[in-house]
């Protein structure tokens, strides 16, 4: 059987017959791909703490006729910080789920793969609210669609106001905002801090303080973005909704 090397984190698990799950991994090597592990819901697998959420490690994988095998497991990172606070998990699940939308599988994604690596890092760290919406500007950047922090996307008028439009992809002059039913005005602190991240290092990002309101609603700049790319509801969005009431 043959077998390959991914260094990879985990997104997403989903059980699959009596005790294997199904995982979302995103790797260095290959990008975004689902693999098998097995039998990891019985409490005497090996595996089974080595593949929590938003662990960072090195696989060992075998090739599978359908979906491929998880055969061993070495943990660079285990963010744990970030499964014990129920507000930051909220977060990372944001991030995960931005990744598992917007990135096609199968297709090699390096700098995508470090961007994960030091959002996951800020998460833990700093104020999640700001780290995921970092990680989903700067995601949305490395795939081509940067978001137009200056100029009006639709008829390329110079802009600096706060209009800001998913649709159009990005801030927008009120004119052409108005084609856009979902169009908001996200007040001055949201869209100087969404205009600093779009262009902002981790460092810098680690350095940016925002009032809570002013945070809310920089997520909400960032999921509605992404919803008008990915073309559907993004379900952690909903999640720290919840979590918010
Ligand atoms: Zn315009």
């Amino acid at each position: 059987m043959a077998v390959y090397k991914a260094e990879g984190v985990v997104l997403g698990r989903h059980s699959l017959g009596e005790a294997d799950r199904v995982l979302d991994l995103f790797t260095r090597e290959f990008g975004r791909l689902r693999a098998k592990a097995k039998a990891v819901r019985r409490t005497t697998s090996r595996l089974a703490g080595k593949l929590e959420p938003f662990s960072h490690a090195h696989f060992l994988l075998a090739r599978g006729r359908a979906l491929d095998v998880v055969t061993q497991v070495e943990v660079v990172d285990s963010h744990t910080g970030l499964r014990e606070d129920l507000n930051r998990l909220g977060y990372a699940w944001l991030v995960a789920d931005l990744t598992l939308q917007l990135v096609p599988e199968a297709e090699p994604h390096p700098p995508v793969f470090g961007l994960l690596l030091a959002g996951l890092e800020l998460l833990q760290h700093h104020d999640p609210a700001v780290a995921a919406s970092w990680y989903g500007l700067r995601l949305f950047g490395e795939l081509g669609y940067r978001p137009s922090h200056d100029r009006c996307p639709s008829c390329g008028a110079p802009v600096r106001g706060d209009l800001w439009s998913p649709l159009l992809g990005g801030f927008c002059c009120a004119r052409c905002g108005e084609g856009d039913l979902r169009h908001v005005r996200l007040g001055g602190e949201a869209a100087g801090a969404l205009r600093f991240l779009v262009q902002a290092s981790a460092e810098e990002v680690a350095r940016l303080r925002v009032s809570g309101r002013a945070a809310a609603r920089l997520v909400a700049a960032v999921v509605s973005y992404a919803e008008a790319r990915a073309d559907r509801p993004l379900r952690a969005a909903r999640v720290l909704q919840a979590l918010e009431r």
